[in-house]
C-alpha cells in the first residue's frame, strides 16, 4: 500500500482538461475548475484523482461507474441535481459542485453491515438540539427524497462527524464525511463510543438513583432504530457533554 501511494505521489498530476498542474488531493482544478477527483474507492469511499486505479487512501483497485439516476435529487446545499454512481457495488448520489454524498436507509446499512453491526451504527447516531454551542453555524438542510429538514447527527456520539439524517430516506455526508466514518468504525471508534456511553448511562443512573426511584430503561442508542426522540433530553445531555469536550480544544 505504501508502495503504490509512493508511485502515485511521484506522477506529476495534471488537470485532463487544461494541463494546468494540481496537488494530488486537490478535488477540482485550481485554474478551469474541472473535477479532479471523485468518490471511487469501493472499500473506503475515499475521493480518488481521475485517472488513478489505486486509492490513494487504502489501496483498493478503483471502481466507480457513472449511472443513470431514478429520479432528480436536488443537493441539499447547492440545490443541483444529484448524480448517481455506483462505487464497486454500491449506489451512492452525489453532488459534482460540492462533491457531497446522498446514501440511502438500505445502502448504508449494507455499508456498515460489511464494518460493524447496524445496530451499534444508527442507534447510537443522536440527534442533536438546535442552536447548540459551536453549532450556530450550521443549517438544517432539506432532505432530497421528501424536502423535509434533516436531523443533525453526530455520528457515534463522538466521532466528530456531523451528519445530516432523514431518518426516512438517507444520509448526508459532506465532501470526504463518508470516508472519515469508515476511517472511524475501522479505527474501532464505535467500540470505545460504546464504552463512554454505558459509562455515561451509568452515571446518569447511581444520579436517578439517589434522586428519585424512576429506572432508566435499557440503554436508548442501542436499538436498530434510526434515531427517535424517545429519550430525547438523555441524547441532548449525552451529545452536549461529548460537544463541550469537543470544543473546550
Ligand atoms: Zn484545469
Ligand atoms: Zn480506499
Ligand atoms: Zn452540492
Ligand atoms: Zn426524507
Amino acid at each position: 500500500m505504501t508502495i503504490l501511494a509512493g508511485t502515485m505521489q511521484a506522477e506529476t498530476l495534471n488537470c485532463p482538461m487544461c494541463g494546468a498542474p494540481a496537488a494530488s488531493d486537490a478535488t477540482a482544478c485550481a485554474h478551469c475548475g474541472a473535477r479532479l477527483a471523485t468518490v471511487a474507492c469501493p472499500s473506503c469511499f475515499g475521493m480518488i484523482f481521475e485517472g488513478a486505479k489505486f486509492c490513494s487512501h487504502c489501496g483498493a483497485k478503483v471502481e466507480r461507474t457513472e449511472v443513470a439516476a431514478d429520479a432528480p435529487r436536488p443537493c441539499p446545499h447547492c440545490r443541483l441535481n444529484l448524480g448517481a454512481v455506483l462505487v464497486g457495488n454500491t449506489n451512492l448520489l452525489e453532488c459534482a459542485k460540492c462533491e457531497g454524498v446522498w446514501v440511502d436507509v438500505a445502502t448504508l446499512q449494507q455499508i456498515c453491515d460489511d464494518r460493524e453491526k447496524q445496530a451499534a451504527v444508527l442507534g447510537m447516531a443522536a440527534p442533536l438540539p438546535a442552536g447548540n454551542i459551536g453549532f450556530e453555524n450550521f443549517r438544517y438542510v432539506p432532505c432530497p427524497v421528501c424536502q423535509t429538514l434533516m436531523n443533525r447527527v453526530n455520528f457515534a456520539n463522538c466521532s466528530h462527524v456531523v451528519l445530516d439524517i432523514c431518518t426516512k430516506h438517507g444520509t448526508w455526508f459532506d465532501k470526504d464525511e463518508l470516508r472519515k466514518v469508515i476511517e472511524f468504525i475501522r479505527a474501532g471508534g464505535m467500540e470505545q463510543s460504546r464504552t463512554r456511553e454505558i459509562a455515561e448511562l451509568e452515571r446518569q443512573r447511581s444520579l436517578l438513583k439517589s434522586d428519585q426511584t424512576g429506572a432508566l430503561s435499557a440503554p436508548v442508542f442501542q436499538t436498530a432504530t434510526p434515531p427517535r426522540y424517545d429519550g430525547y433530553d438523555l441524547a441532548v445531555d449525552l451529545v452536549g457533554a461529548a460537544i463541550n469536550t469537543l470544543f473546550k480544544l
